[in-house]
């Protein structure tokens, strides 16, 4: 059995997490080492290693997903807008293997990424 990500951890209730928001299908908590004044990270709790390991099944799933960020985005007051990011892959800047959505605001966001 390969090592559970610390995403998985986090699930399992094994280690500890700012969790902000949780239902049957995911969850939300805090990022460890914020790179906004919120930032929030939403996973499944399906163990799914990135977006490009989805399939079509996980339509409801990622469409789930997105809203509960919205919900979020606006419980945290987030009206000036805010950013979702996907890293996926090595090229993407993945370092989790758990698929999840960092949701970023409440400061200008520069744009391109590094
Ligand atoms: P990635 O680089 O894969 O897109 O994002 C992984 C994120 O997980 C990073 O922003 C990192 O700070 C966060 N992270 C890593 N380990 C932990 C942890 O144990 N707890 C929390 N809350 N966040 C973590």
């Amino acid at each position: 059995m390969p090592e559970p990500t610390i995403f998985k951890k986090i699930i399992d209730g094994e280690i500890p997490a700012d969790i902000v928001y949780e239902d049957d299908q995911c969850l939300a908590f805090r990022d460890v080492n914020p790179q906004a004044p919120v930032h929030i990270l939403v996973i499944p709790r399906k163990e799914i290693a990135s977006l490009a390991e989805t399939d079509d099944g996980d339509q409801m799933l990622l469409g789930h997903m997105m809203l509960v960020i919205r919900k979020l985005a606006a419980e945290m007051g987030l009206t000036n807008g805010f950013r979702v990011v996907a890293n996926t892959g090595v090229d993407g800047g993945q370092t989790v293997n758990h698929l999840h959505f960092h949701l970023l605001g409440q400061r200008n966001l520069e744009w391109p990424p590094g």
